[in-house]
């Protein structure tokens, strides 16, 4: 089953600048996708269209039943609640403690408290944090930082978790932490992911599709296993 269609889609920005051309991709629920290309390919901007950060200037960019190009601003947190979105500075409140930034998602949803908890404290477990619950995001290392970040993005159960390199801040071993907690919630929970990388070693390692941008172009995409890395991805930016 489809969750992500894009078809025929372009992005200019205001300056004239193409960002993406003639976009086709379809990606189905249950996917894990890597994207990759060197800096200023395209990445970004294709992973900003589909939590609707930027809209497309032509074509149709639909994920779970919304078509992101037609969705007015006001309607944009209909997207927003099928999805979550882990960054690569993790972006957490500094003055609220781990509880309270997975918390206040649901919070900012008009959820109610009782029903909130059990949520939280699961999402919590699930990135392996249940001892971390109250302390505050300057308390923890990166690693740590990053799993609140990812227990905030899938305390809502979204059906798809978007992912800009999100082990972009890290050293490797935490990276492949993270990794092992995003494929469990990709295999146990079935939530579709999708992560903006540059580290090839991660790529290379976990056998996943790859879609790869060259100049806005989607160069190539290769199915679950089929990737091998070569010398166009670098590791740095
Ligand atoms: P990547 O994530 O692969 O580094 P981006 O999607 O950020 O690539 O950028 C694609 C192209 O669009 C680049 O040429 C970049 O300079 C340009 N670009 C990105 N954001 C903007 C913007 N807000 N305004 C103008 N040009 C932009």
């Amino acid at each position: 089953m489809k969750l992500i269609q894009v078809s025929n889609c372009y992005k200019v920005y205001k300056n004239g600048t193409t960002a993406i051309a003639d976009l086709n991709v379809t990606i189905d629920k249950g996917e894990f996708v890597f994207v990759i290309g060197s800096t200023g390919s395209g990445k970004s901007t294709f992973i900003k269209m589909l939590y609707r950060e930027e809209k497309p200037t032509k074509g149709d960019v639909i994920v779970g039943g919304i078509n992101v190009a037609r969705l007015r601003n006001s309607k944009v947190y209909k997207l927003r609640r099928k999805l979550g979105v882990v960054f690569q500075d993790f972006k957490l409140l500094p003055k609220l403690t781990v509880y309270e930034n997975v918390a206040f998602a649901l919070e900012s949803l008009g959820m109610e408290a009782k029903e909130i908890r059990p949520r939280v404290l699961k999402a919590i477990e699930n990135v392996g944090l249940k001892e971390k619950t109250r302390n505050f995001p300057n308390q923890l290392s990166g690693g740590e930082q990053q799993r609140v970040a990812i227990a905030r993005a899938i305390v809502n159960n979204p059906k798809l978790l978007i992912c800009d390199e999100p082990t972009g801040n890290l050293d490797p071993d935490t990276s492949k932490e993270i990794m092992k907690i995003l494929e469990k919630i990709n295999q146990e929970l079935g939530t579709t992911i999708i992560m903006a990388t540059h580290d090839k070693e991660i790529v290379n390692r976990m056998k996943k599709r790859v879609i790869v941008f060259e100049n806005g172009v989607l160069a190539a995409d290769h199915l679950k296993g089929s990737y091998k890395a070569h010398e166009s991805i670098k590791n740095s930016k």
